[in-house]
Order: structure tokens, then sequence, then C-alpha cells
């Protein structure tokens, strides 16, 4: 909640005029209590949800023969029934586990020090605290993905991620509900350990779904601004580790591939990509031999 009684007081606090963004969040924020603020992150998160896997759901359906060589699996084929059921999967869980947890750790958000009040922190701020986060959610993604792989946690627990041998953009947050308890900590230990403002907190949260749902989307764009992002691992990455299932070993993180690089769980999957990479060289060179012929 802020603690300016208006606009002009918080101008005359800070010493300057509030920029149109914080003059929106206090218009926004004022007189909301900071627990309700939080729940509005829920919002927010099933918003982001809903939204940003439909462009994937309209090439899927709808999408022209152009758009199939993007494809991660070009023979497979979803319907408009099974995204469907699999959203409806996921908002279930989402409201079992993810409400319960939000509701609960409210009066965490205040005590660790995520704070609402003006001014809304700067660009490099944010900037600065996104880094951390990413840093911070991979590599503790990355070893919580592993114990998911060891044969108990596969099989009580992350099997129902796995069903998704060929993933959708709507499967991204599908998973047993002890999944989405146990993979919820990663993305909450940035903010915990490195508190910043409640707008980069829900910025952090959007990014992280709306990444895991480009991962998980099927598809591999080049025009992707995500490819310009150093280390970045990206949809053909983990969908590697979806097609191989319960047995690979491989391709565990969630953002970038140097946890994989470090740890040696990568190796299977370049492997392939380099005998794919021969294969597909030698193809152009057998077409362009044959086109010589030809002539
Ligand atoms: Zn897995
Ligand atoms: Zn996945």
């Amino acid at each position: 909640m802020i603690s300016f009684e208006s606009v002009q007081q918080a101008a005359l606090a800070l010493g300057r005029d509030l920029t149109f963004l914080e003059k929106l969040w206090f218009n926004y924020s004022a007189n909301i209590p900071d627990y309700i603020l939080n729940c509005h992150h829920v919002l927010f998160l099933i918003l982001v949800y809903s939204i940003v896997p439909l462009p994937y759901m309209f090439v899927e359906l709808w999408g022209s023969k152009e758009m199939e060589k993007y494809k991660l699996h070009p023979g497979t084929k979803r319907t408009f029934w099974d995204m469907l059921k699999c959203y409806k999967n996921v908002i279930v869980t989402f409201v079992q586990v993810a409400i319960p947890l939000l509701v609960f750790s409210s009066p965490a958000i205040k005590w660790l020090g995520i704070r609402t009040s003006l001014p809304l922190p700067s660009g490099r701020e944010i900037f600065l605290h996104l880094l951390v986060y990413f840093l911070i959610e991979d590599y503790s993604h990355y070893w919580l993905h592993r114990f998911l792989h060891t044969k108990w946690g596969y099989q009580y627990i992350h099997h129902v991620h796995h069903e998704y041998s060929a993933p959708i953009g709507f499967a991204a947050p599908y998973a047993h509900w002890g999944e989405a308890l146990i993979q919820g900590i990663p993305p909450f230990l940035g903010p915990a350990l490195v508190p910043g403002h409640m707008v980069t907190y829900w910025l952090w949260y959007a990014i992280r779904v709306i990444e895991a749902i480009e991962t998980h989307s099927g598809y591999e764009f080049p025009w992707s601004p995500s490819k310009f992002i150093p280390f970045y691992g990206g949809a053909a990455y983990h969908d590697y580790h979806h097609s191989v299932g319960g047995q690979c070993h491989n391709n565990f993180a969630s953002v970038f591939t140097y946890c994989d690089y470090i740890y040696g769980t990568d190796k299977g999957y370049r492997c392939r990509k380099s005998i794919l990479n021969k294969v597909d060289g030698q193809l152009h060179i057998n077409i362009g031999n044959q086109t010589i012929k030809s002539e």
C-alpha cells in the first residue's frame, strides 16, 4: 500500500514530479492493502497463461503449410479439445496449489521486503533484479528437475509433466500438484533473497511464464526475440528433454544452457544435434551433386 495520501504528496516527498508509470501505479494501488495486491498477482498469472499460448494454438489449428517447417514434431497434430483439456487441468492445479500458496505467502512478501510504495524501480534496477532472478531460478530449477528424474521423483510426480512427449504452449505448467509445489520454489527464491519492487516481482513471473510457454510451444521460430539471449535454451532444447521422456538425463535447465554444459547433462543432445547437422549437410551435398549430374 502506498504511504502517500496523494500524487502531490508523493511528488513533494520524492522531490520531483511522478513519472507516467508512477502515477499509474499510484492510481492502481494506493488504496489496496498489500495482501490483496499480492492476490492480484494470481489473476495476472492466469491472464498471461490464458493469452500467451493463443498464437501457438492458432498456428497449430489454422496455420499455413509454411509454418510446418518451424514445427518440432511435424507428424503430430493437436485438436482444440486437446488444448482445452490441458488448459482446464492446469487451471485446476493452479487453483488447488498456487492460490492457497499465494494467500499464505502474502505476509511473507511484506516480511521479505518486497516493496509496493513509490518510487518505482528504475529500468536498470529492474534489469539487474531480473538477471539475478533468472540465474537463481535456472540453477535451483536444474537441481530440482534432476531430483524429479530420480526413479521415485519420476514415478510419483514428474511423469505427469512428461505425458506430453511433443509439448504445446498450454502444457508448460501442466504437472502433478507435487511438482507445482516443488517447482514453485525456484522462481520465488530470487525475489526472497534479493527483494525488489512488487512491479519487478510481477514482471519476473510474467516473463518466466511467457518463456516456459515458448519452450513448450512445439515451434522454433527463427524470428523469436529470445534467439538474441546468450546461452538461451529455447523450444528445441527443452523439446528434446520431453521427446526422450522419463529416461532422459539431458537438458534439465529451464532457461539457459550453461548448467547442463557444466554438469555434462547435455552430451546426448549435443551428440544428436551434431549427427543431425552432419546428415543435413550430407543431404545438401547429395542434392547438390544430383542437380549437377542432371544438368
Ligand atoms: Zn523432466
Ligand atoms: Zn517441460
